[in-house]
């Protein structure tokens, strides 16, 4: 949907091929960080204040430290996957794209798509079709990319939300992730590497969790997602490009996904005005480093417990080192900050 509105807001004729049909679910999080807002902003996506929960920073939580920070500028929003979606189609439909639903793509030619039983002619691909991507298996992009998977769990709970944060709830072998939604709804999303992992499974990794989530109704059914960080060496060929989770991915712990789909869309829609897809897979590249980055840094923390520990401790002992952080990962810093701020993370974990 970004796609499609970022090239019809540069004037191309589009449509949207969709095999789904809305209101259009995932499993994901639902937080929208702040760099995440602008982009939507930037694409003319209105969302209001009553659509969702706004969320003043982040909270990492294990048995023994709980750490936050706040955002430096503007806050994040926690919002139904659902909501988003319609929001993003009624600025599709302003826009003037042309929607098709329960539309499912069967196949590409140079000149256009297969759409069901007919063609649709395009002069531009974009295969905007998530994470098991067949138009990147379609034209040959699947090969040799990096990956690192995991899986997901999500549901939501009836609940007066306890957090005005999102929440990182960090175990043994899994994170859950909290994000408020509505004075009286949240969202709790697992992740762990072990497919057979399910929320009631993890319970008692995550104690404090579970007495919160006690009494609470599930307003919704569990519904299962992997999540991969995978980087491919080329997002376009020929006339076909690649975004979102189709041309690559971060782990969702960033909660960082649909920003970078979002800011694609804005580099690709630049790319196609000058009719040269080389200065996007430039941009997409840029754009890829620092959730990229991020990415790893948190896999670490999943992976090596007492890595874990040291770190949220040194960044209990100083909180504005964590803010410092989230201010990097949200994209608000200059490289001197970034130099800065690993020097200090560094100097602290030695010390701590
Ligand atoms: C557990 C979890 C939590 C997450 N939490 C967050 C978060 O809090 N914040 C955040 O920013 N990101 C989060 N993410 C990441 C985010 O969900 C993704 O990055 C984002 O959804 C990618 O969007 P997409 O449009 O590329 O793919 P998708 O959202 O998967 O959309 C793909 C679309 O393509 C359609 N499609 C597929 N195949 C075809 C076909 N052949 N023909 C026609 N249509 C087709 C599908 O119907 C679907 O509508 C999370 C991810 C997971 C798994």
């Amino acid at each position: 949907m970004a796609a499609a509105i970022a090239a019809r807001m540069k004037g191309f004729d589009v449509t949207v091929t969709d095999g789904a049909k809305p209101p259009i679910d995932k499993a994901c999080g639902e937080g929208l960080m702040p760099d995440t807002m602008a982009a939507l902003h930037h694409l003319g996506v209105a969302i209001c204040p009553d659509d969702g929960r706004v969320f003043r920073g982040v909270r990492f939580v294990d048995a023994a430290t709980s750490v936050e920070a706040d955002f430096s500028r503007a806050g994040g929003f926690g919002v139904r996957r659902t909501v988003l979606h319609q929001k993003m189609v009624e600025r599709a439909q302003e826009c003037g794209v042309t929607l098709l639903w329960n539309a499912p793509v069967n196949g590409l030619r140079p000149d256009g798509a297969i759409v069901g039983d007919s063609f649709v002619k395009a002069r531009w691909i974009v295969g905007a079709d998530g994470i098991h991507s067949r138009v990147r298996r379609w034209i040959g992009l699947d090969t040799k990319t990096r990956r690192q998977t995991r899986f997901a769990q999500r549901r939501h709970f009836r609940r007066k939300a306890w957090t005005d944060c999102m929440e990182v709830h960090w175990g043994q072998k899994a994170q859950v992730y909290v994000t408020p939604l509505s004075t009286s709804e949240i969202c709790v999303a697992l992740i762990s590497r072990d497919p057979r992992m399910r929320l009631q499974d993890a319970w008692k990794e995550f104690p404090k969790l579970a007495s919160y989530l006690r009494h609470a109704q599930s307003s919704t059914t569990e519904r299962g997602a992997v999540t991969m960080t995978r980087s491919l060496n080329h997002v376009y060929r020929g006339n076909i490009a690649l975004i979102g989770d189709a041309s690559g991915s971060v782990d969702a712990i960033t909660g960082e996904g649909l920003c970078l789909s979002f800011q694609q869309a804005i580099a690709l829609a630049d790319a196609l005005g000058s009719g040269n897809l080389e200065s996007y897979q430039r941009v997409h590249r840029q754009l890829a480093k620092r959730p990229n980055f991020m990415s790893r840094l948190l896999l670490l923390l999943d992976r090596f417990p007492s890595l874990r520990r040291r770190a949220l401790r040194c960044l209990a002992k100083e909180p504005d080192l964590f803010a410092r952080l989230l201010a990097l990962h949200v994209g608000e810093f200059s490289p001197e900050f970034l130099v800065a701020t690993s020097l200090r993370l560094g100097w602290q974990f030695l010390t701590a």
